[in-house]
């Protein structure tokens, strides 16, 4: 299919190399002009106007930072953007994480323009786009899901239809609440479990097999020795960064407020995480908090 490709940064450049890859036809942007030298060099086709990439396009996928940026690029009556430039009938996948009001915003630009739409946030992360692995959660029509799956195969391994607009982004936002949620609670036991003098991997050794057991103790292990491959391992270098983690939770913070959820340790997750991420973690594995934890606990009681 004729493909644009709209945000060739950390996550769209590999992803955009993987439709290639698959024998689409891509033609990428981004705004800045590094990151556009910089696909081309990987082999991907990319010009220097968005309205040149789109000009042509069967379907457009934007990668962009946040919200905003994917509404700006979507473009309104005062500044013209990819909405406009696309051909009618054109079908626009956001992968960005987004908030999910700010997606159903941009589902709503694109049928108003004579489009159609679907929200396609991803995790995985930059391993997972690169090796063509990633998880894909898609909010948006039947019809339209049915075009975009093979199309988001070539970039994904899971790829899950969760319902109407936004509810990709919705599932996104609810799961990497249980991510920041457990990976504080995870490394909370630990802190304690070290301050009562119960050896790390003795602890590993029950509760990875018993009710404690969750991803963020049995793969991203926030402690360094039983899980070898966990950052932990490696100085905490990400994975999947802290400041990605502060932006999700963010997000999940907005969802909770706009539908007034009693969500109270969601929001404190999202507090701690923001605080860890301005305090300087913010590059660090988003399993880094222990750290954190271990550094405010102080003597504790027990001495
Ligand atoms: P990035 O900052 O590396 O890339 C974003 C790119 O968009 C930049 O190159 C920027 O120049 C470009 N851009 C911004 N506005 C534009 C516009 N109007 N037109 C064209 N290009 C524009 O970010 P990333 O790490 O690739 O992440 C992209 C999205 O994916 C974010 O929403 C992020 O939350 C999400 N995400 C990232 C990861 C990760 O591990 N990096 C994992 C899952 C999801």
């Amino acid at each position: 299919m004729r493909i644009a490709f709209i945000g060739l940064g950390h996550m769209g450049a590999p992803m955009a190399l993987n439709l290639v890859k698959a024998g689409h036809d891509v033609v990428g942007f981004d705004l800045v002009e590094a990151a556009t030298v910089a696909a081309r060099e990987a082999g991907v086709a990319a010009v220097d106007s968005a309205v040149e990439a789109v000009g042509d396009a069967e379907v457009v996928i934007t990668m962009l930072p946040a919200g905003r940026h994917v509404i700006d690029a979507y473009g309104s009556a005062d500044a013209p953007g990819l909405l406009a430039a696309a051909p009618p009938g054109t079908l626009f996948i956001d992968s960005s994480t987004i908030a999910v009001d700010d997606a159903r915003a941009a589902h709503e630009l694109a049928r108003a323009a004579g489009h159609r739409a679907l929200d396609a946030p991803v995790s995985g992360g930059v391993v997972g786009a690169e090796a063509g692995t990633l998880a894909f959660m898609v909010g948006g029509s039947d019809d339209d899901f049915a075009v975009a799956e093979p199309i988001l195969a070539a970039m994904g391994r899971r790829i899950v239809h969760c319902g109407g607009a936004g509810l990709g982004q919705a599932a996104k936002v609810c799961n990497n609440l249980i991510l920041g949620i457990t990976m504080i609670g995870v490394s909370e036991a630990f802190v304690l479990g070290e301050h009562l003098g119960l050896p790390n991997q003795a602890l590993f050794d029950v509760a990875s097999n018993a009710s404690g057991q969750c991803w963020a103790l049995t793969t991203n292990c926030p402690v360094p020795g039983p899980v070898p491959t966990s950052p932990a391992n490696r100085d905490y270098r990400p994975g999947f960064a802290a400041a990605l983690m502060a932006k999700d939770l963010g997000l999940a913070a907005e969802a909770i407020a706009s539908t007034g959820v009693d969500a109270e340790i969601g929001l404190l997750a999202n507090a701690i995480y923001q605080r860890f991420a301005d305090g300087g973690g913010a590059a660090t594995d988003f399993s880094g908090i222990i750290t954190e934890i271990r550094a405010t606990s102080g003597q504790g009681a027990w001495t």
